[in-house]
């Protein structure tokens, strides 16, 4: 399967790329409330590579290290090594070092008022994720109203991208991410993966993964298992 990325911003040289999973067809990459970004060629996280959180400035690692950090517990409870590391040049449309997840501010990523961006560095070798870059809308901070849960989920759901989490949206017939199209549980809680907005709306747990988004983890570090992957 071949087919060319529907990607909005060119800020990232990764979105011209095309891609072809290589291993899709052997491995599980959707499930309930969650689906993997076998798109871009990632299908596993390997369970003994370390994942790095970096930011390009210093105000950016105050900022936001406190508001990642019970998401990143959670994602380190899944299995995944993973640490909030500090402060390193970010170039938007260039992949870092192996294993970094890099995050940074542009205003508008995605070139609409309230959207930031995450990816998965594309096409890793065996469909490995090596980290990915976000980019959060610069305008959070700015006076740009946005409701405190939405954000914070938001500032989770984008380096959840660059572990190597889509979308679990349902389709229309075009083929369309329908929006908040998603699996909710009994309480009314979406994965946080969901798009535009997912998780929690709670003070208590805004800004946690849900089951889902830890089962989608699981499943990344299941298939570099399945695959024998050191
Ligand atoms: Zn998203």
């Amino acid at each position: 399967m071949r087919k060319p990325l529907a990607c909005a911003a060119a800020a990232l040289a990764a979105c011209a790329l095309t891609t072809t999973p290589t291993h899709a067809a052997t491995l599980k990459t959707a499930g309930t409330g969650w689906k993997l970004a076998s798109q871009l060629g990632v299908t596993s996280i390997s369970p003994f590579r370390q994942y790095t959180i970096t930011f390009a400035t210093t105000a950016m690692k105050a900022r936001y290290t406190p508001l990642l950090a019970p998401a990143v517990a959670q994602i380190k409870a899944a299995g995944v090594k993973i640490t909030i590391g500090g402060v390193e040049a970010v170039n938007p449309a260039k992949c870092g070092p192996v294993g970094h997840i890099q995050i940074t501010e542009l205003y508008r990523p995605m070139g609409k008022a309230g959207f930031s961006q995450g990816m998965p560095c594309p096409n890793p070798a065996k469909g490995v994720g090596v980290g990915g870059i976000v980019a959060y809308d610069s305008e959070y901070w700015t006076g740009y109203r946005i409701e405190t849960y939405k954000l914070r989920n938001t500032l989770v759901h984008e380096p959840l991208h660059a572990l190597g989490l889509d979308h679990p949206n349902s389709r229309d017939a075009a083929g369309q991410e329908i929006p908040y199209g998603c699996v909710a549980t009994s309480y009314g809680n979406t994965p946080v993966m969901c798009s535009p907005n997912g998780g929690y709306k709670t003070a208590t747990n805004m800004g946690k993964l849900t089951g889902y988004d830890t089962n989608g983890l699981k499943a990344l570090l299941a298939n570099a298992r399945a695959q024998g992957i050191k």
